[in-house]
């Protein structure tokens, strides 16, 4: 089978990241029929990025071939138990375990499901089933192939992946029937401006399934000061769970269920039916 050809069908459900209508397939690249601006597609996989994020001032951004190269490992052993343990605490939940609990809330959903950050769509291509169509995004173009090539491996047909911005997520308003955001929504530089863009994709009373970091009782981020040490140094965002209910009554959701098990904390919410953002 060849998975870009999959891929490739679906193309022409890309909207411009900028003014967000729908793009035009032509010659090898997505094109906006409005601001002419044009998308390439690098082995089936759309790129909405055109700026270089070595330069950024973000220092998540910065650090993106570190990231790319992580990709081999980064469902392995070697990183995400080592991760949870020393970040959530020994009592952490396991990958699997965590899968189940995200999965869990969006159990019955059917329709189109967008994995926001996916990594090589280790949620994601976890989630998809014949009623579940995902796409996920991601910033970083080795963790986007080694998504594609695992979803070719295990004959997974719909899940696709793109390269986008979670503050420009080049899908259409309300596309999505839901939402995941596992292991990144601490990676943000401005949480409330991700949730609204996430939001703005999602069809009213959708769910989003979280799962990130809190001040819990467990590993390292029990303490303040590697708290604040991992805020100025990594752009880790450790949210409290008032605050996080605050972010995100303001981006359109309701509905906030946290889960917490040492520092780890999963939780899903809705988008609010009638978009009143919260005034004042
Ligand atoms: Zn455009």
């Amino acid at each position: 089978m060849n998975a870009n050809a999959s891929v490739a069908g679906e193309l022409g459900i890309y909207s411009c990241p900028v003014c967000k209508l729908l793009l035009r397939q032509k010659e090898g690249v997505l094109r906006c029929p409005t601001c002419s601006q044009a998308y390439p597609i690098s082995q089936g996989v759309p790129d909405f990025i055109l700026e270089e994020l070595s330069q950024s001032k973000d220092p998540v951004l910065r650090r993106m071939r570190a990231i790319d190269r992580m990709a081999r490992i980064y469902e392995t052993r070697l990183w995400y138990p080592v991760v949870l343990n020393i970040y959530g605490g020994f009592h952490s939940p396991s990958l699997a375990q965590l899968v189940t609990t995200v999965s869990q809330k969006v159990q019955s959903t059917k329709g189109r499901v967008l994995d926001i950050a996916c990594g090589p769509g280790t949620f994601g291509r976890r989630i998809a089933s014949p009623s579940k169509e995902v796409f996920g995004i991601d910033i970083s173009s080795g963790m986007l192939r080694q998504g594609a090539a695992y979803t070719a491996k295990e004959g997974i047909p719909n899940v696709h992946f793109a390269r986008a911005r979670v503050e420009a997520i080049p899908f259409e308003d309300g596309f999505f029937d839901a939402a995941l955001c596992c292991g990144s929504l601490h990676l943000f530089a401005d949480t409330v401006i991700a949730l609204r863009e996430i939001a703005r994709v999602m069809k009213p009373e959708a769910i989003l399934s979280v799962f990130t970091f809190t001040a819990g009782r467990g590993g390292i981020l029990k303490f303040r000061h590697v708290r604040e040490w991992s805020l100025k140094n990594h752009g880790l965002h450790v949210f409290g769970l008032s605050e996080m209910e605050q972010y995100l009554s303001a981006s359109g959701f309701k509905d906030f269920q946290p889960e917490v098990s040492g520092s780890t904390l999963t939780f899903s919410a809705r988008k609010r039916s009638v978009d009143g953002l919260t005034h004042g």
